[in-house]
């Protein structure tokens, strides 16, 4: 087939496209200022996109001056970041449609590279050849890099830069949907750091952010390409594991990054230490959408944190009634101060040498709507967790001090008054101050009052302990470490606070003598404690066998089932009535 002359060209501009075939020179001179007073960077290529021409604002875009480029090939700007297909859409869309518009990465002059928003236009002559390509450009990096901007913040932690919780979800849904279309396996982790806050606390907070990088980083160092590693929280994190073949795969995982956050910290020139407790919810056994695995990973994380931390542990569906068990809890314990539900028993506790009564121990007791008495084991960690432990813990002490002066008014000997003291308690700067109110309002002497605080706590914090546990100390009040023996206490911490007993687990008491490893801890931690002048009572005692086991290994105060059960207050006069002693009780 012979093209006609006369025929339009099948795309682009041709001249014909002027209303009479020619443009007058008004309209030149018209088109020529328009040209050169663009804002839109303008470039004219022949046909084989050698630049003829360009314009002003093409010279102040890329930096380019016009003798520069003439006769070098409009590729010259690209910046080869584009998609590979790229050049190839765009000249198909030329000779199918005469235009191109979209989105290109060029280079300036200077090597900076910026996203521009392009149209090219193929200019064909009357006879329908091409001739030219006449392009034009926006420099678009100041609203492209302000999207990018809004988009990182969006979904970016800014101290990590890692994926916040918003793009983790995305991307967990986007990993769940493939796993699915293979009925393929995922993990979802959920890391909460152990001790963080002691890091900010001692350090400051530029330090703590250090560490949440290095966390990321080292968390990254372990996985692969494909898996997820996001900050969701102040010191949590989350780790999508794509393609899991078996749950060993997933326990290899979880040593290798339990390992590699425990490696130190160095910080301001110290070395300091974090754990994580991890907590594992699997895809599709687990949950097959995002929020029910992201509620059971937290489920497992928090029973990895109750076992005792620095572990993982993976979801089981029993947890999951357990979480909601503590969330009823919570709602019922918030209005039980106000509808006086608590109440204290008292435990004696008695010298094993001379056989004397020297204490009793005040433990809380609940009683709920439902009449039920509620175990302190259940409800002080949920207390602790919902912050009522301060107010609740403020009650115990003025009310035990109340009580045990009311002893003391009547001349009844009960020799100290110890109360438990919850951790969260003690890493607040108010305690001496709760302590200090608990005493004048009461009258109590304060070398009259023990506080006792569990091993696990101190450890947790022990520098703010340490500065309540002296106020405290020179307020004259004694102070004890409860359950000891079940965290590891560095003994370097042990001498440096000012501590004048250690409570020995009952764990530990349970067994004796028959158990020669309990046994034999038990003999260690008497030694150790009188070699570092403090006193040791034994608390859980409840045969005969186990009291003289004590007696032999020389520990010096004993407190369990055996010598007396903790009772009411009342119950607790007539106790004291009749002066007990080891040998009466
Ligand atoms: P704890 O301070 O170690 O208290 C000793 C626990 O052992 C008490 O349990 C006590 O009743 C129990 N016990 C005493 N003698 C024996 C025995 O011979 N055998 C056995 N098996 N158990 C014995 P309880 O009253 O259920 O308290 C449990 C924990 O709750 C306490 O452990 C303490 O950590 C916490 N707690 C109790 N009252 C308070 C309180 O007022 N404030 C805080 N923060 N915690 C409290
Ligand atoms: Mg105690
Ligand atoms: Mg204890």
């Amino acid at each position: 087939m012979i093209a006609d002359p006369n025929e339009k060209p099948r795309n682009g501009i041709g001249v014909d496209d002027l209303p009479d075939g020619k443009p007058s020179a008004r309209e030149l001179l018209l088109a020529a200022s328009v040209f050169h007073h663009s804002p839109q960077g303008i470039m004219i290529t022949d046909a084989e996109r050698r630049i003829r021409m360009v314009n002003a604002a093409f010279t102040q875009i890329t930096g380019w001056r016009e003798a520069e480029v003439l006769g070098r090939r409009d590729a010259m700007l690209s910046a080869g970041r584009d998609d590979p297909g790229l050049g190839k859409q765009m000249q198909s869309a030329l000779d199918a449609d005469g235009i191109w518009v979209g989105e290109l990465w060029s280079r300036r002059r200077d090597g900076e590279v910026f996203p521009e928003n392009r149209t090219v236009v193929a200019v064909h002559d009357e006879a329908g050849h091409l001739q030219h390509y006449f392009s034009m450009f926006t420099d678009i990096s100041a609203e492209k890099f302000a999207a990018e901007r809004i988009h990182r913040l969006a979904h970016f932690d800014a101290t990590t830069e890692l994926p916040n919780r918003v793009l983790l979800q995305d991307r967990l849904l986007h990993t769940i949907n493939q796993a699915a279309r293979v009925n393929g396996k995922l993990a979802l982790l959920f890391l909460d750091l152990d001790g963080f806050k002691l890091i900010n606390d001692t350090y400051g907070h530029s330090a703590g952010d250090e560490v949440l990088r290095l966390v990321g980083k080292r968390l990254l160092s372990r996985l692969r390409k494909a898996d997820i590693v996001a900050r969701i929280g102040g010191d949590e994190f989350a780790v999508v594991l794509s393609d899991v073949a078996q749950d060993s795969d997933v326990q290899i995982t979880c040593d290798q990054l339990l390992q590699v956050i425990t490696e130190p910290y160095e910080l301001s020139g110290n070395l300091s230490s974090v754990t994580t407790s991890v907590g594992i919810a699997m895809f599709p056994d687990d949950g097959r959408d995002v929020p029910t695995l992201l509620k059971h990973a937290d489920a497992a994380m928090y029973q990895a944190k109750e076992a005792g931390k620095n572990r993982y542990a993976f979801y089981e569906p029993e947890m999951n009634r357990r979480a909601e068990a503590r969330l009823a809890l919570s709602r019922k314990l918030r209005g039980a101060l106000e509808k006086n539900q608590f109440s204290l028993c008292y435990q004696p506790q008695f010298d094993l040498s001379s056989g004397r009564l020297v204490g009793v121990e005040a433990l809380l007791r609940w009683q709920d709507d439902d009449g039920e008495q509620v175990p302190p084991s259940l409800f002080i960690p949920v207390a602790e967790e919902c912050g009522l432990i301060m107010a609740l813990g403020a009650w115990v002490l003025n009310e035990a001090c109340r009580q045990a002066q009311q002893w003391c008014e009547q001349g009844l000997a009960f020799g100290r008054l110890s109360v438990n003291v919850s951790g969260r308690q003690f890493q607040d700067e108010g305690l001496a101050d709760t302590v200090a109110a608990a005493l004048a309002a009461s009258g109590l002497a304060s070398d009259r009052l023990e506080l006792e605080i569990t091993e696990s706590w101190v450890m947790e914090g022990p520098y703010r302990a340490e500065n309540q546990m002296h106020r405290l100390n020179e307020m004259g009040v004694t102070l004890v470490i409860d359950d000891f023996g079940l965290a590891n206490s560095s003994m370097a911490y042990l001498k440096r606070f000012p501590v004048q007993k250690l409570k020995i687990d009952n764990s530990f008491i349970r067994d004796i003598p028959a158990d020669t490893d309990d046994s034999a801890i038990v003999s260690a931690i008497i030694a150790m404690g009188h070699s570092l002048g403090l006193r040791v009572l034994a608390e859980g005692v409840e045969t005969a066998e186990q009291s003289a086991f004590l007696r032999a290994t020389g520990c010096d105060e004993v407190q369990g089932y055996l010598f007396g059960r903790p009772v009411r207050h009342d119950e607790m006069n007539v106790l004291l009535l009749y002066s007990p002693t080891l040998s009466s009780s």
